[in-house]
């Protein structure tokens, strides 16, 4: 193995590149802070791509009195909304009443404060129907529930945001680097001295920086055991597990189903993907490996059964198409049950005589990785004197530099300068890449200029572009977590894909 020592100094490093991670280093270096971001595998590898992908206040949050932390969240909703209008949009849930678990005026007033909580201006309010007189809303859902409640939050394509801001990131002058493991850091004489591991060569480097942030999320612990600033037997973190199931779509409607299991907990059938429904999600202490997260065989009845009491259709075990799961770091509040465990973030700062100070992440949610970022800099203000103000609240991502109401002018746009591109595929397009999808078919005159065809519309021209643009390095990142279209490839497309690129 190689080893090198770069004289280079960063004003911060910050290891992880999940949400929380690429959030941080894209308001630092938009503050003109000089920035390092390590990734130990891709992008969005692990938690930050592993989640029900809703930008929500999290209705159920309310029954633990997490007010803040809903409050904070709500106020999120539209911000985000109008910074990411590409990979993030509203979607409208439907609550049917179930009186075995709670009450209606429960649900109604929690629903109450849900809508005005939060400044809501974009998003429509709550309304209350007859869920079996509702010919499209109520037709899949069993008659036994008269009544429904809908409410508005929003969709988004998790990898992508977290994508999006290390692109922003890297526009600005950060350098991200992915397959960068940090295996140590040390303090020497006030300034990090951070070891980094190349994944792919090998090859050891380190860099020096002032600040250093541990925002690697289930792998918080384990980083401070390597840097030596915490004592072996120290638990912060408290690792939930959680997972979906994806199955052929259950309905036609557009509308996602909040359904409240007869355990207490809640669960989502959202519209996935155009074809499929996705249901989730679980929440079990998780004590195996972090490093191949899966749904258990146990989890996988749940889901099933858990919304086979709502639609009238049962869902069949082998209905599963696909499956994800992932590990919520929550901080460790002592909570008895994994559900009831707080969502808030906690962020700490630890410094040696004044320098050299560590910023520790724990918890957090994709929805509020925007403030926890300005959080973490005003908490580390004192070290960071010459950084500009907080910008990133009407700043939009990456692709995202339009309304909202413009989406459909614009896949009309792109279908019109790209007449060999149909309506589903602009839309995708559309939805992944926003105004940077002409960037992705560039030149094309026809299907012919964009390469080889690899099945879903996945061509040669867009996986390059990924690979170029979006460090995407192996198959399942660019199947998988810059798109989603392995979902729609059979296992030989996926194969021959996997072929091609290797
Ligand atoms: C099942 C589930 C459902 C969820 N649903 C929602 C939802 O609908 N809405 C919502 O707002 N939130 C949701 N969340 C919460 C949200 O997904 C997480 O809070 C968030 O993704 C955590 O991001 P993170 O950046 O802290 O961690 P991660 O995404 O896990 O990122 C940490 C990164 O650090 C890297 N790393 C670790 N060690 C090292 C090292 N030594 N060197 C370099 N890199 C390293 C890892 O590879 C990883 O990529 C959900 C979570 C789960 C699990």
């Amino acid at each position: 193995m190689l080893n090198s020592s770069s004289t280079e100094t960063y004003d911060m490093a910050v290891i992880g590149g999940g949400i929380n991670g690429c959030g941080i280093a894209r308001d630092a270096v938009g503050r003109g802070l000089k920035v390092l971001l390590a990734e130990q595998g891709d992008l969005a590898q692990s938690t930050s791509s592993a989640s029900t992908k809703l930008i929500h206040g999290g209705l159920r949050y309310l029954e633990y009195y997490e007010f803040r932390l809903v409050r904070e969240a709500l106020s999120e909703r539209e911000v985000l909304l109008k910074n990411a209008p590409h990979i993030i949009w509203p979607l409208r849930f439907v609550l049917p009443n179930n009186k075995a678990v709670r009450p209606a005026w429960l649900v109604r007033l929690g629903l109450f404060l849900y809508d005005h909580m939060g400044g809501r201006k974009l998003l429509p309010a709550t309304q209350t129907f007859k869920l079996n007189k509702h010919s499209e809303l109520g037709e899949p859902i069993k008659d036994n529930f008269e009544v429904a409640f809908e409410y508005s939050d929003c969709w988004v394509d998790d990898a992508r945001l977290v994508v999006l801001n290390a692109l922003d990131a890297a526009k600005r002058g950060a350098d991200i680097r992915v397959q960068t493991r940090c295996t140590s850091a040390k303090r020497v004489n006030g300034v990090w001295q951070v070891k980094l591991e190349n994944q792919e060569t090998k090859q050891s480097e380190t860099i020096q920086a002032r600040i250093l942030v541990n925002a690697t999320g289930p792998w918080i612990d384990h980083l401070l055991h390597e840097v030596k600033v915490l004592a072996e037997d120290k638990h912060n973190v408290r690792l939930v597990r959680g997972s979906h199931v994806i199955v052929p779509k259950l309905y036609e409607h557009d509308r996602a189903y909040f359904f409240q299991n007869t355990d207490g907990r809640i669960m989502f059938a959202i519209p996935y993907e155009q074809d499929f429904t996705l249901l989730g999600t679980t929440d079990a202490d998780h004590h195996g490996s972090l490093e191949q997260v899966k749904i258990t065989e146990q989890e996988t009845q749940y889901l099933c059964d858990s919304a086979s009491l709502y639609f009238k259709k049962p869902i069949e075990r082998s209905s599963v198409v696909w499956t994800y799961a992932g590990v919520r770091p929550l901080y460790d509040d002592g909570a008895s049950q994994a559900q009831a465990a707080t969502r808030e973030y906690v962020l700490r700062v630890e410094d040696e005589a004044g320098q050299a100070p560590l910023l520790n992440v724990f918890g957090g949610k994709i929805t509020t990785y925007r403030r926890l970022a300005e959080d973490a800099l005003s908490k580390l203000r004192t070290w960071m004197p010459n950084a500009s103000a907080e910008w990133t609240k009407d700043a939009a991502l990456p692709g995202g530099e339009f309304a909202l109401e413009e989406r459909p002018q614009l896949i009309q746009q792109l279908q019109q300068d790209y007449s060999f591109v149909n309506h589903a595929w602009a839309e995708s397009l559309m939805c992944r890449y926003g105004k940077r999808a002409w960037d992705v078919l560039g030149d094309a005159k026809s299907l012919g200029d964009l390469g080889q065809a690899f099945g879903a519309s996945l061509t040669e021209r867009e996986a390059q572009f990924l690979r170029v643009h979006e460090w995407a390095k192996d198959a399942d990142a660019i199947l998988w977590r810059r798109s989603k279209l392995g979902l729609h490839m059979t296992p030989e497309q996926r194969t021959a894909f996997k072929a091609w690129l290797h």
